[in-house]
């Protein structure tokens, strides 16, 4: 049985979260049985190198080529995943929970009649049957949900599936026919954050900030840190509330989910909302002042003290050593 994978550009280069996605495609097709292919759709105004999508996993890509397709186009994107549905008839067809998968994947449920499962953290294929698992009411309680008719739809959440590389697949990049509808919302300006800092959800490392750094002015001992660490700097939503910090860094249930190999809660109580965005960090530090801070509850590391002294010094020891060694 084949495996569907919507691949997600940006200007022209294709995100990692869509190699995570291949990595667990080519790990499902191979459960599911049946000799199914890895398939990627993608939808684009040229082709933004499909064919390395091979080592990534995939058998081969369809590409929906269209000037209309260089931003984002949600009905146009939605047609095209639709029409390669329809040429492939895959078992399953994957997304990254991004933000433009978020929106991307509900709009091809409706349009296909099927289910979504959204922000899994686990796909298992048993008997030809998939089933995810994702966390729900804020990661309290984990949902086991199963498909009782194809194509399942499922979008997967940044940073927990690994990717696969050297597959060795073909990758042959085959042209599909798209038109993108005529009418419609467009996308008419991307507005980027300056600086060239990586993602959120995309970074191996962040480092978060809250109301106990008691002021905005004393977020530099949190970009220090994070500048220590290699890290993104992320917040939450009481310091973002409070203007000291830009609603892009938010993590958290009204902000993004991110799910680093590294997660640092630094003067963050551990708020259900905030923990529903970061509980699925590999592995989570928190500062913290109160021994009894929600947070110490989700953390693998918890280091009882007052951050004005605490974080300083850590940055200063990270400085000394080489932490990518
Ligand atoms: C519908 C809804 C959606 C929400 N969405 C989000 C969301 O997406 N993200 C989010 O983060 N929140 C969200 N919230 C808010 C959430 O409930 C909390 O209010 C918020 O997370 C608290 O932020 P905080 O931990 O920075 O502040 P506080 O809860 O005030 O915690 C500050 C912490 O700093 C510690 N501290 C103080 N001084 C020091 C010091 N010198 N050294 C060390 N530690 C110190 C304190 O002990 C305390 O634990 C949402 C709330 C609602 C109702």
């Amino acid at each position: 049985m084949s495996v569907l994978v919507f691949i997600e550009q940006r200007e022209g280069q294709v995100r990692s979260v869509s190699r995570e996605a291949l990595g667990e495609a080519t790990r499902l097709a191979a459960s599911l049985g049946g000799g199914g292919e890895v398939v990627g759709v993608c939808a684009a105004a040229s082709d933004p190198g499909l064919a390395a999508l091979g080592d990534a996993g995939a058998d081969r890509v369809l590409l929906a080529a269209h000037p209309g397709f260089a931003r984002y186009d949600g009905a146009g994107y939605a047609a095209a995943v639709a029409a390669a549905v329809e040429a492939v008839k895959p078992a399953a067809v994957l997304f990254a929970a991004s933000s433009l998968g978020r929106d991307l994947a509900p709009r091809v449920a409706a349009k296909l009649g099927a289910g979504l499962a959204a922000d899994c953290t686990s796909l298992t294929a048993t008997a030809g049957a998939l089933t995810a698992t994702r966390p729900v009411y804020a990661g309290k309680a984990i949902q086991t949900v199963r498909f009782p008719k194809s194509p399942a739809l499922v979008s997967l959440r940044p940073k927990v599936f690994a990717p696969v590389t050297g597959a060795g697949k073909r990758g042959a990049v085959e042209p599909l026919a798209v038109e993108p509808p005529a009418s419609g919302a467009r996308v008419r300006e991307v507005v980027t954050q300056s600086g060239g800092k990586v993602d959120l959800t995309e970074s191996e490392i962040v480092v978060s900030g809250g109301r106990g750094l008691k002021g905005p002015e004393h977020f530099k001992l949190i970009e220090d840190l994070a500048a220590a660490l290699g890290a993104t700097v992320g917040a939450s939503r009481a310091v973002v509330d409070a203007g000291w910090r830009p609603h892009s860094e938010q993590v958290g249930q009204t902000g993004k989910t991110v799910s680093p190999k590294l997660y640092v809660a630094v003067g963050i109580s551990g708020a259900i909302q905030h923990l529903a965005g970061m509980s699925s960090s590999r592995c989570i530090v928190a500062i913290n002042k109160d021994p009894d801070a929600p947070i110490f509850k989700i953390a693998d590391y918890g280091l009882v003290g007052d951050l004005f002294e605490v974080v300083p010094a850590l940055t200063e020891q990270l400085k000394k050593i080489d932490v990518h060694a």
